[in-house]
Order: structure tokens, then sequence, then C-alpha cells
């Protein structure tokens, strides 16, 4: 190993500041986008990078899956330390490496006014492998810029980085035990290949900071890896801009805002788009709700005993339930209405409840409540799917679950092929198209507008409930309630709504 600085001089380097100005994370940001990093830096309490409980969350998972990777490691040294304790940190870590640990977790080095801590340092033979833990079943492309910051800065500490390896989740894994719950990816020539251009980027980065917000145009990078968390910021928000013609995703968007065209109304007449997207141009250019005259066709199916299902789900990084894989989304909780001879609804509705599996007895309660349904109705394949599931994870219960299956019928493409109304700002998910179609009903009576955020509150109440006071619990339990079951009645609202409208034309 090469003779290094020790931490205190690097700490010096800093001048007055206490902590290093760049991290990995920032790094990352600022790979992604100057304006970015810059306010991230400079404003870091802002509200857009406050971590909702969905990333939350996620962040906790990934301290579950890297707290199991240590696991793989026995014998490893933790530096065990506050994040922030940059100078404890270094001297830690400078006093594992003279003490040839075989493998250091979180081991820590500044270079270039740049933090890192390295998840997993494995000494080899010679020199050392860095491990990157990832909570993600693939190696992706991010990790890439990610591993080589840490390598950049472990080897300007003298550490002779020879291999780096992406330690992510194995897809192929199912739960209790059935392979290794780990794959790992040997990414050492594309971080070689990232080496040399990094001083560059850390001293860009540096220098950036140093000046005001960086004027950067908007564009692909917003969403590249991951969504900017300022989108709203720099993005409009026109009812009519191009990012909210239907079906058009960020690379088309900005394709078409590179020949000029940044509102729905610039597109040229000739450009070939999906119908829902030219019904869309022309609701917005003629201001009023579009119906189709095969609307009424499109609903003839939905006739006799009809039942409306939904289902909310719960998708773990490290699985739960038998037979699951890594991220897997498993039916935690469903509701249903369906339509009396009298015109009115009986609701049923089931919410898992302790740490067990929860698909049995889920898939025989909404057996029991759909059982006299001729058709159910569902909005979006997503029922469809976890009904398919169930029938691999309830064997038992597999053929009635395929006669379900048989049942289900699809409301989103009857919307999305037949009907635009100007506000559904291109999108055909329940939340929009429910307010403009159905103005009585929305979702902001309710605490949990979201799938995302119902996932990790159920996922919350079956595995760590202990740590939630009881009022809170009982608080969060009907709040999921009330979010599914709005569900299953913007569906029934949906439904009566658009044979109103077959019936006034
Ligand atoms: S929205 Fe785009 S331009 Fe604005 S900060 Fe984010 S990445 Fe940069």
């Amino acid at each position: 190993m090469k003779p290094v600085a020790s931490p205190s001089t690097q700490l010096s380097l800093f001048g007055e500041r206490a902590s290093p100005r760049l991290s990995k994370s920032r790094y990352a940001a600022g790979v992604q986008c100057h304006k970015l990093l810059w306010w991230k830096v400079h404003e870091p309490r802002a509200l857009e990078l406050q971590p909702d409980k969905v990333l939350q969350d996620r962040f906790d998972q990934g301290a579950q899956v890297g707290g199991l990777a240590r696991g793989r490691f026995p014998g490893g040294v933790l530096i065990d330390l506050p994040y922030n304790a940059f100078a404890e940190r270094l001297q830690a870590t400078r006093a594992a490496l003279d003490a040839t640990e075989p493998v250091i977790f979180e081991a820590s080095f500044v270079a270039d006014d740049t933090y890192v801590a390295i998840d997993v340092l494995e000494r080899l033979e010679r020199g050392f492998r860095l491990i990157e833990v990832k909570s993600s079943s693939s190696q992706k492309e991010e990790h890439i810029p990610d591993a080589a910051v840490q390598a950049h800065v472990a080897r300007r500490n003298g550490v002779d980085v020879r291999s780096v390896e992406i330690l992510h989740l194995n897809k192929a894994f199912r739960f209790p035990d059935q392979g290794d719950l780990f794959a790992r990816t040997d990414v050492t020539p594309a971080v070689e290949q990232l080496l040399p251009g990094i001083p560059v980027q850390l001293a860009a980065h540096l220098d950036m900071l140093r000046g005001p917000l960086p004027d950067v145009p908007i564009g692909l990078h917003c969403f590249t890896p991951r969504d900017c968390p300022f989108l709203a910021r720099c993005w409009p928000q026109a009812p009519d801009h191009i990012m909210k013609l239907y079906n058009v995703g960020p690379k088309k968007a900005c394709d078409y805002m590179l020949t000029g065209v940044h509102t729905i109304g610039q597109i040229p007449p000739k450009q070939k788009l999906p119908d829902a997207a030219q019904r869309q141009i022309r609701a917005l250019q003629e201001n009023r709700l579009i119906v189709e005259p095969r609307l009424k066709a499109a609903l003839e199916p939905f006739t006799g005993r009809l039942g409306f299902l939904d289902f909310e789900t719960i998708s773990r990084a490290v699985p739960v339930w038998p037979g699951m894989a890594p991220w897997e989304q498993a039916a935690a909780q469903f509701s249903y209405h369906e339509a009396r001879e009298d015109g009115t609804y009986r609701h049923v509705s089931y919410l898992a409840e302790g740490p067990q599996d929860a698909r049995p007895p889920l898939a025989r309660a909404m057996l029991e409540a759909t059982a006299d349904a001729e058709r159910v109705v569902m909005y979006t394949p997503f029922e469809r799917t976890r009904i398919r599931s169930l029938q691999v994870a309830v064997p038992e219960l597999a053929n009635d679950l395929k006669a379900l299956e048989d049942k289900l019928i699809d409301l989103h493409p009857v919307i999305r092929d037949h009907v635009y109304h100007p506000d559904f700002q291109g999108s055909f998910s329940l939340k929009y198209v429910l307010h403009p179609l159905v103005p009585e009903l929305t979702y902001n009576d309710l605490v949990i507008v979201d799938g995302l955020v119902a996932s990790v509150e159920i996922a919350r109440l079956l595995f760590v409930a202990q740590r939630i006071p009881p009022e809170e619990r009982d608080r969060v339990r009907q709040d999921l309630l009330d979010y599914c079951e709005r569900d299953t009645w913007a569906m029934v609202k949906l439904l009566e709504r658009l044979r109103e409208l077959v019936a006034a034309t």
C-alpha cells in the first residue's frame, strides 16, 4: 500500500468546512444534472429532497439487504460510527487496514473533497476487492459510476483496488431457501473504463458548486437514471405541454422538444399517433368531453351480476412468504363491490393481519365474496396478474381462482379507447379519470391516495406492527380500507357514468 496522508491531514484539506463537499450520492446527482446537485448541496432542506414514506421504506429495505450481505463475510469489521463522524471513520478505517483485517464494512475514505463509505472492502492475496451492495434484483448501468467513484477515492488513499463487484439480489431466489438470495456481478472492466474521467468530473462538480445555480435546460437526463425530485420546478406544468400527451414518455417528449414542439397543439397534423392521443388533441382543441359512438358496444359485455375487484399488494426486497422472489408483488388486501338486484351494492373487504402468509386466507375470502358474480370488473390487467400468482401460491384453490380469472373484465380499455376529457392530463389511471367523469367523487378526502404508499403501509402493519402505537395501527388500517374501497367504488361510479353518456347520445 502506498503512503497516504493521515486522516486529520486529509480533513484539513477541506479548509474551514467540517465535512467534504461531495459524497458518492452527490457525485451521482452531479452526473445526472449539475442543477440537481447544486440544489442538493445548497438547499438540502428543500421539500423535494425530504424522503417520503415510499423512499424511506426503500432506504430501510436497503439497510436490511446491507445487513444480510454483511452476513456473507464472517469476521468482517464494521466501521460502526455515525455517518457524519468523518475524522473518526477515517481513523477507524486506517486502523482496520493497518491491522490487515480481511474484510471491512463501511471502509471510509476522503479524496478530492469527496467522501465514500465502501459497503464491503475485501482483502485479496494481492490488493482489494470493492463490493457495492444493491437491493435491486439485477446489476444496472447506474451502479457503475457509483462503484467507480468509490474505487477512485480508495485508490487515491493508497488502497490497491483490483476488482469491483456489485452484490445484488438474485431474482431466481425463492423464499425461504431456494437458491442464493444474492448474486454477484463483476464490473471491474466497466469501472476501469470510467476511472480516468472521474477526477475531471469531480473538479467540474466542485467548481460548479462554488458558483450560482447553473442554468441547465430540461431534457432526458431529468428521468435518467431516475426521475429527478425537482421535475415540478423545472418542467412546465401546463395541461397542454407535450409531456402530457397520452403515452408519450420522456424519450419521445424530448424528441418532440428538440424539433420545436413543446405543446400538444404544436404537433404536426400528419404525425402518426395512437387513437387515444388523437382523441386527446380533439378534446383539448374543442375543450370538451369526447365520447365515441362505439362506447355503447364496448359496454355490452358489462352485463349480468357484476362485481368490482381491486387489490393492494406488498413488495419486499427480501421476500417474506413461501415461493416469493425478491421484490415480487403479493396480494395482501382486496376490496369488492357487487351490484344487488335492487340497485344497491354490497361491499366486502380483506386486509391481512400479522406476518404469516396472507395469500391463502385472502384467496378464500375473495372466492367466497365473488362466488355469485357473473362478471368481475377490474381496472387494468393488474388484478388478473395477481389472481394468476395466487393460483401458484395457493395451489389447492387454483381451479376456483382460474374460474374467477375467467370472469374478469377490464374497464380501463373501455375508457381509454372511447372517452377523453381535457382534464385527464394524458393519463387513464383511475386517479386521473375519476374526478373529470364523476365530479362528486375524488380521492382528496383520503389519507392514502397512492398504491405505493398503500403497499408500504401494509408492509409496516404486517411486519413491524409492534413498533407502531396501537392507535396509529388502527388509524392506518382504516386509511388502507378506505383507500381500497374507494378504488372499487370509483369503478362502480365510472361504469354508471359511462352508461349515462351512452344514454345521452
Ligand atoms: S428537473 Fe432536470 S434540469 Fe431540473 S434539476 Fe432535475 S434533472 Fe436538472
